[in-house]
């Protein structure tokens, strides 16, 4: 493990370190005059411990950063050969060559609306319908979500339409209800860094959507998909849905560096939500494929009829017919990064008697 030290960094604030390398079986040996890096050997075999021993050094005073430290593998890394994980939602496939699309409303508001949207989004080729009913709203005023009876309408819609559901919660004691009903879990940008929101939601078993922080960096990111993971959960979705920027312009800046860096350093799957980035429906097209061709392993899109009437992200909401146009070049580019797109395999009982046997 390599370690910068912070410029400053006098012999008493070196001794913790020394203490806590000795302690956990590190030799040390500082590898410059001004001793401001320094590279720590494992005396034995690095064992599993290695991943809580990097945040135990990231944690003193004295540490500037830890720049690499390969004994001390976290479970999000990637690389060495280690193929990329798949995770499942219902038939959909994310990552390993997969690419699947998430869409719906943003907000579960009525049955009539829901199930309209799901079966046109179906039809476009969405693997998992989305909707909120527990959502987390700036003002404490603005409409929450319908709660329990939006998980139903939810749960019905998709045993209807035989998509999956994901849905988001916010708090830990609605997480059994939550997971009772719905096929993923997600965790919305607010909730990024609720350390008892993630054990617990991961504790429930279900794939995880982890939505980056409106104001997380990579690495807080990845550390809180490493909360799921060490949980035992292994099916976690990273999704970049843009983060805050100086400019009002856009909602959220999409940080496609973002998304082409977690390619590289971790095996967990990225989805972009091109729609929370963009804010407006005309923006969010060109985000979406722009995100593909990044390297997203899926896409997160709010689609909705009405737009006008809808009590949250209207503005953003694609109408079904332009989610159609998305859906059919995102699939064109994530063949050319050479993804397949599993469509849904369900069929619907709308369908007609020759598809049903199809
Ligand atoms: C949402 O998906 O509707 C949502 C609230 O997203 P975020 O947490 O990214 O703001
Ligand atoms: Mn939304």
């Amino acid at each position: 493990m390599l370690l910068r030290l912070r410029p400053a960094t006098d012999s008493s604030l070196r001794a913790p370190l020394l203490k806590l390398a000795e302690e956990l079986g590190y030799s040390v040996r500082f590898l410059d005059s001004e001793r401001s890096l320094a590279e720590l050997t494992p005396r034995a075999e690095p064992g599993l411990a290695g991943a809580a021993h990097r945040s135990k050094f990231e944690d003193l005073t004295a540490v500037a950063a830890v720049l690499s430290s390969p004994e001390s593998r976290e479970l999000t890394q990637g690389g060495d050969g280690q193929p990329d994980s798949v995770v499942k939602i219902g038939a959909a496939r994310f990552g390993g060559g997969h690419f699947s699309l998430i869409a719906g409303p943003c907000a579960v508001e009525d049955a009539a609306s829901l199930r309209s949207i799901a079966h046109a989004v179906k039809a476009s080729g969405a693997g998992v319908l989305r909707g909120g009913a527990f959502k987390p709203r700036t003002s404490p005023y603005a409409f929450q979500g319908l709660g329990a009876e939006g998980l139903d309408l939810l749960r019905a819609v998709g045993d209807e339409t035989g998509l999956p559901i994901v849905t988001e919660v916010l708090d830990p004691r609605d997480v059994e209800l939550v997971a009772s009903k719905a096929d993923a879990l997600q965790i919305g940008s607010r909730s990024m860094s609720n350390a008892a929101l993630l054990k617990t939601v991961a504790q429930s078993g279900l794939p995880i959507l982890l939505k980056r922080g409106l104001a997380a960096t990579v690495r807080e990111f990845l550390l809180a998909a490493e909360y799921v993971l060490s949980e035992g959960n292994p099916n976690v979705i990273l999704c970049e849905r843009g983060i805050r920027s100086f400019d009002p312009t856009t909602r959220n800046l999409l940080d496609l560096g973002c998304v082409a860096h977690l390619k590289q350093v971790t095996h967990l799957p990225v989805v972009v939500d091109p729609s929370h980035a963009a804010g407006r429906a005309e923006l969010v097209t060109p985000l979406a494929k722009a995100g593909v061709v990044a390297g997203a392993d899926g896409l997160i899109v709010e689609v909705h009829p009405n737009p006008a009437l809808v009590h949250s992200d209207g503005a953003q909401a694609l109408s079904p017919e332009a989610f159609d146009t998305l859906a059919k070049s995102a699939q064109t580019l994530a063949a050319l990064e050479g993804k397949t797109l599993a469509l849904p395999q369900a069929p619907s009982p709308q369908a007609s008697p020759e598809e049903l046997k199809a």
